[in-house]
């Protein structure tokens, strides 16, 4: 019996990848105007500059630090980095503007609980930011624990972060549900953490879930799966 629903966040419970783009596509402009630097430019770069702090942090919250990757980008230019914070703050300021919950996902997390479940998230983010689209999603009174990697020192699919999820919820991993759109960092890292594994996927085809995975194409096929685990 599932006792505690655990969620990803970005790209789960919003659309990370068109608020990322519309945030880029802001900073884009603001830095053409302050240093003359093409909007097509920046976006190679950032690109480049995510795939060296990826290769320099590893599989740590810090590898998806903004002001880290912008300081990064501003040495590449060699320009000063102190602009790095005022480039941080306009991306997650225009970010989270963007960010809306995605179709029924309050609604689904609100029947979770109802039907006596605990709600938890399990992201791979620094706490900060991830508790900052929480609150602008409208979601933290439907939470009730948040596992980030920078708290559980591992990323997913590392069972680490997993089990802080279950020893949080109070419950056995077999009791837990863990629903993420990643099918290597969410789906497989949770069926083979010993959870019930829940793979969000929201395109056109469909693609076979492997072995011990359940695909969705929408949260609010969850409540009525429930029944079934
Ligand atoms: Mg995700």
């Amino acid at each position: 019996m599932i006792k505690s629903i655990i969620f990803d966040v970005d790209d789960t419970l919003y659309d990370f990848r068109s608020a990322h783009s519309a945030a880029l596509g802001t900073l884009s402009a603001f830095i053409e105007s302050v240093l003359g630097v093409s909007p097509e430019a920046f976006i190679a770069l950032h690109g480049e500059t995510f795939r060296l702090q990826e290769a320099r942090l590893g599989n740590t919250a810090a590898s998806h630090n903004r002001l880290i990757r912008f300081q990064m980008m501003l040495e590449a230019l060699n320009k000063p980095v102190a602009l790095a914070p005022a480039m941080a703050e306009l991306y997650w300021t225009a970010l989270l503007a963007c960010a809306r919950p995605l179709p029924g996902a309050p609604e689904t997390m609100t029947q979770l609980r109802d039907r006596g479940m605990t709600i938890g998230v399990g992201t791979n983010m620094t706490a900060e930011w991830q508790f900052a689209k929480l609150q602008r999603l409208g979601m933290m009174p439907l939470i009730d624990f948040i596992v980030t990697s920078e708290e559980a020192g591992v990323e997913k699919p590392d069972a680490g972060l997993f089990a802080l999820c279950a020893r949080k919820a109070g419950c056995a991993m077999s009791e837990c549900a863990f629903v993420g759109d990643s099918l290597k960092g969410d789906a497989l890292g949770a069926r083979d953490a010993g959870m019930r594994a829940f793979w969000l996927y929201r395109g056109t085809d469909a693609p076979d879930a492997p072995p011990g995975v359940v695909r969705i194409r929408a949260l609010t096929e969850l409540p009525a799966l429930m029944d079934t685990q």
